[in-house]
């Protein structure tokens, strides 16, 4: 993790200066790119905050270590419950009480929430009381594909890092469409909306994007272990992507597009 080619060189330009100044924010939110390159950078962050060594995150310490394998007492990271959709507010609640307890053997402790589309307006409102008035010894990381999708008195509380989408490869087209299908196995229509925002605006993207769909559906029909229901899915939505590909190239409306096209495949996981 340490010493991976971090390709967003100016987002950790920034972020080493930060780190290197000690003026470490108590709140972070990470927009853009995709789950694994905000991860990615959460977790550089974390590890700065915890590392011992004068060249954060060194990656050899023992605390650059166990936040490398993730059992850092320090480093805690914020999911729904077993089988839940969505964090919920007693967990907000349990994050604030824990937030006063001091640290391990860190200087501070991290709170990572992995998908903070998974915090609906009342946790959000639940967890901006402690950004409010955040302990010294904490450090939150907000993690969120577009922070359009948080309250305004959410974002305004963090130091927003934008990863960017140039270099929007064709492994991150395709990492998307997995992503993208997981939510609709989740039922999780509305980040689903939130996901395709980001397609909305080039033709050419949003058609990647629909054929990296229809890949993606080949290839777990192909691997064979997995259920009828899911395969009858999977090819009714491999099916019906050839009409929204089609319609791309007329001058429709991206954004109305890509709703008829989420209500569609809504309809076949029932
Ligand atoms: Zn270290």
């Amino acid at each position: 993790m340490m010493n991976k080619d971090l390709n967003d060189s100016s987002v950790y330009d920034n972020l080493k200066r930060i780190i290197k100044s000690r003026r470490i924010p108590h709140a972070f939110l990470i927009e853009g790119s995709t789950k694994e390159k905000r991860m990615e950078t959460a977790m550089y962050i974390a590890g700065s905050v915890v590392c011992t060594s004068d060249d954060k995150p060194c990656g050899v310490c023992t605390q650059c270590k166990t936040a490398e394998n993730g059992s850092n007492p320090d480093i805690s990271f914020i999911v729904p419950a077993k089988d839940k959709k969505m964090i919920s507010v007693d967990q907000i609640r349990d994050l604030r009480s824990e937030a006063i307890v001091m640290p391990h053997s860190a200087e501070r402790r991290v709170f990572i929430i992995e998908d903070a589309l998974q915090l609906n307006e009342q946790g959000q409102n639940a967890l901006l009381k402690i950004l409010e008035e955040p302990p010294k010894t904490v450090v939150f990381i907000l993690l969120v594909p577009s922070k359009t999708s948080l309250l305004d008195t959410v974002v305004s509380r963090c130091s927003i890092f934008l990863l960017s989408d140039t270099d929007h490869t064709e492994d991150e087209t395709s990492a998307d469409s997995k992503e993208f299908l997981s939510l609709l196995f989740e039922n999780r229509e509305y980040d689903m909306l939130c996901f395709t925002r980001k397609y909305e605006n080039d033709r050419t993207k949003a058609r990647d994007f629909l054929d990296a769909i229809k890949d993606e559906c080949l290839r777990q029909l192909k691997t064979g272990d997995i259920s009828n229901y899911r395969a009858k899915i999977l090819s009714n939505i491999y099916d019906s992507t050839d009409l929204y590909c089609e319609s791309i190239i007329t001058n429709v409306n991206l954004t109305l597009l890509f709703t008829a096209m989420v209500c569609k495949f809504k309809s076949f996981v029932k």
